[in-house]
């Protein structure tokens, strides 16, 4: 008997065995309609074996699906993210059919003439049908009735009279996914010495080879990677290349520079591409149609024909690590894709993470370094703004010196940035009266005051209300203050210090959607905004020619509270944000205001030492044996039932394998103990990198019985701590 493995895309560790019936053909990376109790499921075929007589009653496999078998790398892929993960193989591989989940667009329906056929009554309106046809001289004379009607000047009901009639014909031509040969030779750039040589040895590895592309903002990291693109597709015109962003609003940006490039757009890949769109973008990657792909981390698991090349550009951010549904990093992922593929992985960034220093240093990725901005172009000077010395007055928050900074910026018709990473008017209300500080009423989060729409915002969770007049806890009236600034409070000061500049917010509360980005951008770069609030929104990738000063409202922000990587993440932001100033040829300049402006973070900034910056954090890292010189893995537990919780983490607690160079710690209250409605809890494992830090996982949790009320998520390789 014949015996097909499946995955199907349910919580469980393993595949399915079904029998195949006789006529069923499957082989591995197939799919199938399978029973599942009373309902037939789509399952991706894993192994096909020859069993001899088990006694086992397997249920038989109800049919093969028409669609292309997965490629062998995709499907291997797929595998080894779930074993890393510790996910269930099936959710994985249903990520890599998403692109089925939609038809592609409806064929369009055009019009023409049936040969030899000629309208019994030809009336003026008639004929003027067929000569506006005939004029059209397209391929076989096609148009939509609409746009016959509209050119020959008549109603809509003389040319269906005539197809009524027999005289034109509906013929269905299917929608071009448009995906034009790329052209790598179509605008080259002239690359400077640095730029040519590390384009080379990209272009020039052959099998997997991972390279980090270290370069200042402005340097021409991109330029240096779509000319190995260029010459990876003129050695090999079937070659696919995927470029990862971390933000969807990124892309259109790059999409651009490609087209320029290349004389014609790549495909895109994210959730905000038309479901039937992203199944065109499936269907040409799997036939090998399309060559390069702009995409988020989800474009990972698409089924390449031929991949040759990923590049994740911006590595350092957190953005590629997923966190709701199935846990990944992107850029890890990425980096495992292109080994299974044998493909070429490059990781660009200003200021790469120290996990991917870490394997540049110890040699395992090649590190090209772009010394300079290209051209005139120069990074800003950066100075520290001591608030202790000149705190600003109470209820604001820019200081004399940025105050002062501005006016002259001002003055000179240039543009300046206000950076805060909060959104809304002020992060926290409360009651004047007793105290109280207003939270969601089932998420442990205070609630955001944000004046432009009058609301008060759960940040985690989206709840809002309006603003009350009685304090909810001892009901005085009008007690209510708000602490704190965000964006609209920051604009709102600059604003009544600056009254004739033109302001505006830049946050993902004031740009919804990439449109909105488009507006904004060009505004700024048409100059008609003179000071600009805006959260990390607006710190990546955008390139404003006039804007020559960047003041950091509150640079000890991300500081505080400080999980593992608060000074990694606060260098590279900050970093990004003053890196926006003066990139053209006017020099910029960046102001930060701080509290404490002997925090090492604030010392490397100002003195523009990444070097000594990554020295010191990498060696605290080391000496506490944490990531990247060791391993973490979290498990968060939640219900909305607390005793649930409390039992599975007794249970895990009672049940941790005996392991050398590991430690546990907790169960413990998550930082956020409730969110809607749910109890959480974690716990934290720590390993040394030799240490087999999945398998030691999988152990433990074979051990312990979870009941459905509570959920149980493993998060290896976490970035957030809450
Ligand atoms: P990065 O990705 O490192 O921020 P970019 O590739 O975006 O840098 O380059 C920054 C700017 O400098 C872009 O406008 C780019 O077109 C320009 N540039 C970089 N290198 C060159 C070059 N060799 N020739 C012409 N323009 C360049």
């Amino acid at each position: 008997m014949k015996v097909a493995s499946i995955l199907l895309p349910l919580p469980v560790p393993e595949a399915f065995d079904y029998e195949m019936p006789d006529g069923v053909e499957l082989v591995r990376g197939d799919q199938a309609a399978v029973p599942l109790g009373p309902r037939l499921v789509r399952g991706l075929v894993t192994e096909v074996r020859e069993t001899t007589g088990s006694n086992r009653q397997l249920k038989a496999v109800e049919s093969r699906i028409d669609a292309p078998t997965l490629p062998e790398g995709t499907l291997a892929f797929v595998e080894w993210a779930a074993r890393w993960t510790l996910s269930p193989p099936g959710e994985m591989a249903a990520t890599a059919l998403k692109g089925l989940r939609s038809d592609p667009p409806s064929p369009l329906r055009r019009l023409q003439r049936v040969p030899g056929a000629e309208p019994a009554r030809p009336t003026a309106a008639r004929t003027a049908v067929l000569a506006a046809l005939g004029d059209a001289q397209m391929a076989n004379a096609q148009m939509s009735g609409v746009d016959l009607a509209r050119a020959a000047g008549v109603s809509s009901g003389v040319v269906k009279g005539l197809v009524d009639e027999g005289v034109l014909q509906v013929i269905e031509i299917p929608a071009s996914a448009g995906f034009g040969p790329l052209d790598p030779d179509h605008a080259p750039a002239t690359l400077n010495p640095d730029q040519a040589a590390a384009a080379e040895a990209i272009a020039d590895a052959r099998g997997f080879t991972a390279f980090l592309l270290d370069g200042i903002t402005g340097s021409g990291k991109t330029e240096v990677y779509l000319e190995a693109v260029a010459r990876r597709l003129k050695a090999n015109p079937q070659a696919q290349i995927l470029i990862l962003l971390p933000e969807i609003a990124l892309t259109q940006a790059l999409i651009q520079r490609i087209t320029d490039r290349f004389g014609a757009a790549p495909a895109e890949w994210h959730s905000g591409v038309a479901p039937p769109r992203r199944r065109q973008v499936w269907d040409a990657v799997i036939s090998g149609a399309v060559n390069i792909v702009v995409g988020a981390r989800s474009a990972l698991f698409l089924p390449f024909k031929a991949l040759d090349l990923i590049v994740v550009d911006e590595e350092h951010d957190s953005s590629f690590k997923q966190e709701d549904g199935l846990v990944y990093h992107g850029r890890d992922l990425a980096v495992a894709r292109a080994r299974i593929e044998g493909a070429g992985v490059v990781l660009a960034s200003a200021t790469p993470s120290l996990e991917t220093l870490w394997n540049a240093q110890s040699g395992r990725y090649h590190w090209l370094k772009l010394a300079a901005r290209h051209g005139a172009a120069r990074l800003p000077s950066i100075d520290l703004i001591d608030l202790r010395e000149c705190p600003p007055d109470p209820q604001t928050w820019l200081s004399q010196p940025l105050r002062e900074a501005i006016g002259e910026t001002l003055l000179r018709g240039e543009q300046v940035m206000l950076f805060l990473n909060r959104r809304g008017y002020a992060p926290v209300v409360l009651c004047r009266v007793c105290g109280h500080r207003l939270t969601a009423p089932d998420t442990d989060s205070w609630l955001v005051e944000h004046r432009y729409t009058g609301r008060l915002v759960c940040h985690l969770t989206g709840f809002s209300m309006a603003r009350p007049r009685l304090c909810p806890s001892c009901g005085a009236e009008d007690s209510l203050v708000s602490v704190g600034p965000g964006v609209e409070r920051v604009e709102e000061e600059a604003r009544n210090l600056f009254p004739q500049a033109r302001t505006a917010v830049f946050s993902s509360d004031t740009i919804p959607d990439p449109r909105a980005m488009r507006a904004m951008i060009q505004r700024m770069t048409d100059g008609e905004i003179d000071i600009l609030v805006a959260t990390q929104a607006a710190a990546k990738g955008h390139n404003f020619p006039n804007l020559t000063l960047v003041g950091v409202v509150d640079a000890d922000l991300g500081l505080r509270g400080g999980d593992l990587r608060a000074a990694e993440r606060t260098f590279q932001l900050l970093s990004q944000a003053t890196g926006r100033a003066g990139r053209a040829d006017r020099p910029g300049r960046a102001l930060l205001q701080t509290w404490t402006p002997e925090h090492p973070v604030l010392m490397a900034l100002a003195a523009g030492d990444r070097d000594a910056f990554v020295e010191a954090e990498m060696a605290e890292r080391e000496a506490a044996s944490l990531p990247p010189h060791g391993r973490l893995a979290a498990i968060i537990l939640s219900s909305e039932k607390p005793e649930a919780v409390e039992k599975v983490a007794a249970d895990l607690a009672a049940a941790i394998p005996n392991a050398e160079r590991l430690e546990v710690y907790g169960p413990a209250d998550a930082p956020l103990a409730l969110v809607r409605g749910r109890r959480r809890k974690r716990l934290l494992v720590r390993a040394d990198r030799d240490v087999d830090l999945q398998g030691f996982l999988r152990a433990w949790l074979a051990r312990v019985k979870v009941p459905g009320a509570v959920r149980l998520t493993v998060d290896v390789d976490p970035y957030s701590f809450l």
